[in-house]
């Protein structure tokens, strides 16, 4: 494990994180990558379970007083280690806690989707500014060589007017326990991996969508209760069109964009790793990087260096707004 103790990229000490939710995300990809971090550390945990505190205890090196539960954690308010909060709770719970830690008065990021509806983002964003807090949604895209290079062939059009966008996202659920594929907690497939398609259609274009239309579709019923199979379609400013894809009943995930003159895509183009891209003209390769880390540092520095986030929670609500349409 890589040492995280000491001073920061620009010369201060590192932000302390604590990550709330210690599932899937927080435990396979989250924790490894905050190793890796210049300018965060992983200073304590929220987690309901107590066994689950034991282990990071021990792996993390975590003092006592830096692990919290769901019941006491407003008590974070008063901990001078943990700076920022990232809430890697089910969907329906981002709000709330959101809320408590903007409260307790620490930076929050909180993954993606980011809330229900565009009223609840709409009071994350506020309570974070009342309480002059920052905050982040875990769009880890924003941070990767590939998705930066669409992101300026949007503004730049390299290839004349973007036309169509084809993307999507799924996978093949073959565990059907989880909130993820339940209605109450805001699982199903289009809060899951939908808002990666629909992400790649804004910033493939860098415009809003002016219509949206949408259809879902079952395969498993029995099995899972929330959308399975959402496709969906969007027309921008620009006339360009996008479709977009994503479920729970395949493994599939591309972005492919055609314009005037040319093309360019990537598949995958959301997964943790191994983007690869191609272009009708030229060459289109970049670094692997571990997006999570980057993210958490830009976050940390933007903390430190009191700039505004690469991806507000304004950008969390943009999604939510064309998901609500
Ligand atoms: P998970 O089910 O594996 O973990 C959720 C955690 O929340 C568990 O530890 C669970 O114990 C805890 N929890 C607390 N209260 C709960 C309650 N009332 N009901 C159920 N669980 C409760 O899920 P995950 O895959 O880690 O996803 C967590 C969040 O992270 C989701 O918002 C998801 O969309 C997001 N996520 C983002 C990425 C990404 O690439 N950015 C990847 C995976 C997940």
């Amino acid at each position: 494990m890589l040492s995280c103790a000491n001073g920061a990229e620009n010369g201060s000490k590192k932000l302390g994180m604590a990550l709330m939710g210690l599932g899937y995300y927080s435990t396979d990809i989250l924790a490894p990558s905050i190793q890796m971090c210049k300018n965060t550390y992983l200073a304590g945990i929220v987690t309901g379970t107590p066994e689950k505190a034991k282990t990071w205890k021990e792996k993390y090196k975590l003092k006592d007083e830096n692990i919290y539960n769901y019941e006491n954690f407003d008590e974070i308010a008063a901990n001078k280690d943990i700076d920022i909060v990232y809430v890697v709770l089910p969907n329906g719970l981002h709000k709330e806690f959101t809320i408590r830690a903007a409260k307790a008065g620490k930076h929050v990021i909180c993954e993606k989707p980011m809330a229900p509806t565009a009223a609840d983002c709409r009071e994350m964003i506020d309570a974070c500014d009342a309480n002059k807090v920052q905050l982040s949604i875990g769009y880890r895209m924003h941070f990767e060589p590939y998705t930066q290079e669409i992101m300026r062939l949007a503004i730049d059009q390299d290839f004349g007017d973007i036309r169509q966008i084809s993307t999507g996202a799924g996978f093949n659920m073959n565990s059907f326990d989880s909130w993820k594929s339940k209605k109450a907690l805001f699982g199903g497939a289009m809060m899951d991996m939908g808002v990666y398609p629909l992400q790649a259609a804004r910033y493939a274009t860098g415009l809003e969508p002016v219509s949206v239309s949408a259809q879902t579709f079952k395969i498993r019923p029995d099995k899972i209760e929330a959308d399975e199979v959402t496709s969906f379609q969007l027309q921008f400013p620009n006339g360009s069109v996008a479709n977009c894809e994503t479920g729970f009943h395949a493994n599939f995930n591309y972005l492919k964009v055609y314009c005037e003159n040319g093309w360019y895509e990537l598949e995958p183009f959301s997964s943790y790793n191994g983007i690869k891209g191609s272009k009708s003209k030229g060459g289109f390769e970049f670094p692997e990087v571990n997006q999570q880390a980057r993210q958490m540092d830009e976050v940390a520095w933007c903390i430190m260096n009191d700039k505004p986030m690469r991806v507000p929670g304004e950008e969390g609500l943009k999604d939510i707004v064309v998901v609500e349409k």
